[in-house]
C-alpha cells in the first residue's frame, strides 16, 4: 500500500468518457489498496474560453475576477470526477483548492503557494476516502480566491504530494513522458526513462510543454520524484527526480522550442548606472517575467538593451517602460513578436566542450540566424525567426545526436 498522489490534464479529463476512464483507472489503484489524492486540471480549453469570454466582456479584466472566474473550469471537473467515481463505488469526495488548505500569497493570477494545511486531507484519506483536488487554485489570508498561474494543477499536485509525505506523485498527461523534443515537430524524438530536476526545469522554462516549470522548481526543492505518463495507456513515464552521475554521460537531453516568446529592444539608453537596474525594476514591478537579457557595448554615451518576455506581456511590459524611460533620460522601445527560442539542454554540458560550436554549425549550414545567444551551466538558448523554428529543432536534435539515446 502507498500514498500516491496523482494529477490529471485537461485532456485527460476533456469529456465525460475521459472522466469515466480517468476514474476507472483510479478505483484500479484503490483497489490495489492504495491512499490516494487526485489532482485534476479543467477540461482542455475551458480555461482559454473562460478568458476569452472575460475579454470579451472588458478588454482587461480585474485580476481577481479573473481568478473567481478561471477557477470555476476545476471545479467542474472534481465534481465529476467525484461522481463518476461513486457511481462505480468508490468513496470520493471532492475538494477545491482552499478546501484542501492550500494558502497563498495575494498576487492574483499567478499565486504562490505559501502553505498546505493537510488535516483536512488527512482526515478523509485515514477514512478511507479518494480525494479529489481541484488544480491551479488556493485561497489567499484575505478569504479570495487566486489561481497558480497557467498550468497550475502540475503545482498542485507537487505541493500536495510533498505536504502528505506521498510515497509517489504521478503526473497523467496525453503524452506518454518527457521527449528529446516534441514529438509533433521531430519525429525521430525519443522518450526520456529519467531526466534530472534541472533538465526539466531548463526544459520547461524553455518552451517544451510537457510541464509547468514552478512545478518542477518546487518538486526540486522539496525532492518530490514525480513520474510524467499518459493517462491514455499503461506505459511507463520519466522518471523526474535528482541529478545522479551517470546522467553527465549524455551531453544533450533534450530540444525545446518556445514560440510565445517575444523580443524588446531598447536603445538609445544612457549608458551609466543606474539604466538597467530602471529597467528591469519597471518591469519586476509590473510582474512581468523577463527571460534573456542581453545589453551591447555602449558608444557615445548610448547603448542598447534587448531581452525576451513572455508574448503576451508584451503591451503591459512597454506600458511600463514608459515612465522609467522617461526618469532615465529616453530611450526608444521596439517589439519584435515573430520570434522563438530554441534550447539545448543537458547535465553533461557542465563536462563537456563544443555544444554551442555543435549547435551554431548545425544552424549555420542550413542558414538560419541566431538574434540573440544566453547561456546557462546546463543550457544554450538562442533566439531564432519563428519561421526557421521547427527546422532547427530537428536539426539541433539530429546534431547531438538523440535520435540514438
Ligand atoms: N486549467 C488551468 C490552465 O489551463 C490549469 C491547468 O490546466 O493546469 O492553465
Ligand atoms: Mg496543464
Amino acid at each position: 500500500m502507498a500514498r500516491i498522489v496523482q494529477k490529471y490534464g485537461g485532456t485527460s479529463v476533456g469529456d465525460v468518457d475521459r472522466i469515466k476512464n480517468v476514474a476507472n483507472r483510479i478505483k484500479a489503484f484503490r483497489d490495489e489498496g492504495n491512499e490516494l489524492v487526485v489532482v485534476v486540471s479543467a477540461r482542455s480549453g475551458v480555461t482559454n474560453e473562460l478568458i476569452a469570454r472575460a475579454k470579451s466582456i472588458h478588454p482587461n479584466p480585474s485580476e481577481r475576477e479573473m481568478d473567481q472566474l478561471l477557477a470555476i473550469g476545476e471545479q467542474e471537473t472534481i465534481a465529476l470526477t467525484a461522481m463518476a467515481l461513486q457511481a462505480i463505488g468508490v468513496d470520493a469526495v471532492s475538494y477545491t483548492g482552499a478546501q484542501a488548505g492550500i494558502f497563498t500569497d495575494k498576487v492574483h493570477t499567478k499565486a504562490k503557494i505559501k502553505t498546505i494545511d493537510a488535516k483536512p486531507l488527512e482526515k478523509d484519506l485515514k477514512a478511507g476516502k479518494v480525494i479529489i483536488v481541484a488544480g491551479f487554485q488556493g485561497i489567499n489570508d484575505e478569504g479570495h480566491i487566486t489561481t497558480l498561474g497557467r498550468g497550475g494543477s502540475d503545482l498542485t499536485a507537487i505541493a500536495l504530494a510533498a505536504a502528505v509525505s506521498a510515497d509517489k506523485c504521478e503526473i497523467y498527461t496525453d503524452v506518454d513522458g518527457v521527449y528529446t523534443a516534441d514529438p509533433r515537430v521531430v519525429k525521430t524524438a525519443k522518450k526520456l526513462n529519467e531526466i534530472s530536476y534541472d533538465e526539466m526545469l531548463e526544459l520547461a522554462s524553455s518552451g517544451s510543454k510537457v510541464m509547468q516549470s514552478r512545478s518542477v522548481e518546487f518538486a526540486k526543492k522539496y525532492n518530490v520524484v514525480f513520474e510524467v505518463r499518459s493517462s491514455f495507456n499503461q506505459n511507463p513515464g520519466t522518471i523526474v527526480k535528482e541529478e545522479v552521475a551517470y546522467m553527465e554521460k549524455v551531453v544533450v537531453r533534450g530540444v525545446a522550442v518556445d514560440k510565445d516568446q517575444a523580443k524588446i529592444i531598447i536603445s538609445g539608453v544612457a549608458d551609466k548606472p543606474g539604466t538597467s537596474a530602471a529597467v528591469f525594476r519597471a518591469l519586476a514591478d509590473a510582474n512581468i517575467l523577463v527571460d534573456m537579457i542581453v545589453q551591447n557595448v555602449g558608444r557615445h554615451g548610448v547603448a542598447n538593451l534587448t531581452f525576451t518576455v513572455p508574448q503576451t506581456d508584451t503591451h503591459k511590459a512597454a506600458k511600463a517602460l514608459e515612465p522609467a524611460l522617461a526618469s532615465i533620460g529616453g530611450g526608444q522601445v521596439a517589439v519584435h513578436e515573430h520570434i522563438a527560442k530554441l534550447s539545448v539542454v543537458g547535465v553533461g554540458m557542465k563536462t563537456h566542450s563544443g555544444v554551442a560550436a555543435t549547435l551554431f554549425e548545425a544552424l549555420a549550414h542550413a542558414g538560419i540566424n541566431i538574434e540573440l545567444i544566453s547561456t546557462s551551466e546546463i543550457k544554450i538558448s538562442i533566439v531564432i525567426d519563428q519561421d526557421r523554428a521547427d527546422e532547427a529543432a530537428r536539426l539541433a536534435h539530429k546534431a547531438f545526436g538523440l535520435e540514438n539515446i
